[in-house]
């Protein structure tokens, strides 16, 4: 007897990027300076249903701006983990509205998985990893449907884990873009001082990457930026650590 077809495909009619389409882009805008790039993909709809996902930490300024400056109508997407500092969630108002973006959305963590797992909202202290499991990547995992691709502010020089990034990979089927992949620390700090771009308030007192607050302390070792994060016992919150690579 034959299989009944399968409900996903109906439900699901997004197109799915192939590598080959990740590698043809690459190829495309090998050389091409990153404002240009960003402004043909959002001019000629080459990523589809696109939006930019920041968490409006120190760096986050950078890749916003240059988002901006291509299109101010592309959603920018916040992962609020009710977790994170006040002076994060004043600096994202700060930078939508200096930026001037039309389309700011927040994605929260669910608020039933929220009573089930972490009632207390101590899970952070014994279970870091389940912790961003139910307030990150389940989150940013609803907050990509139905998009086809979305700009990362990933860096190479950031950590082990995110060398040789290429601009254009795929993930799930959709398109992931990494805009500042091969942009080093001093061609984010040249771009910040050339565009007088807002600092996030609490850079002046010495941290360097920022996430949720009680995850994030000054950088232990302040060559290491991500040192900071999770009292350097771990580096990604699962956001971007592809199955079977972590
Ligand atoms: S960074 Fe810390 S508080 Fe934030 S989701 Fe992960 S474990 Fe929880």
């Amino acid at each position: 007897m034959a299989e009944p077809a399968r409900q996903l495909d109906v439900i699901d009619a997004r197109p799915a990027f192939t590598q080959a389409d990740a590698d043809a882009l690459n190829a495309r805008f090998e050389g091409v300076d990153t404002l240009s790039m960003l402004k043909t993909v959002f001019a000629e709809g080459l990523a589809g249903n696109v939006a930019v996902v920041s968490s409006f930490g120190t760096e986050s300024a950078v890749l916003l701006d240059l988002v901006a400056k291509a299109d101010k109508n592309v959603p920018v997407i916040f992962v609020d983990t009710l977790k994170m500092f006040d002076e994060t969630l004043a600096y994202r108002e700060t930078l939508i509205e200096t930026l001037g973006f039309t389309d700011s959305r927040a994605v929260v963590p669910n608020a039933e998985v929220l009573a089930a797992k972490d009632e207390t909202g101590l899970r952070w202290s014994y279970d870091p990893d389940g912790c961003c499991e139910i307030r990150k990547v389940e989150p940013m995992a609803r907050a990509k449907e139905g998009l086809d691709a979305w700009i990362s502010g990933r860096k190479a020089f950031q950590s082990v884990t995110r060398q040789n990034l290429p601009r254009f990979e795929i993930e799930d089927g959709r398109l992931k873009i990494n805009p500042l992949g091969d942009w080093t620390k001093a061609d984010l700090e040249i771009y910040f001082e050339a565009e007088n771009l807002p600092r996030h308030p609490l850079e002046a007192q010495g941290y360097l990457s920022i996430g949720c607050e009680p995850c994030t302390t000054l950088p232990l070792d302040p060559s290491n930026e991500r040192s900071g994060r999770w009292q350097g016992e771990k580096l990604e919150c699962g956001i971007h650590i592809e199955v079977g690579k972590s």
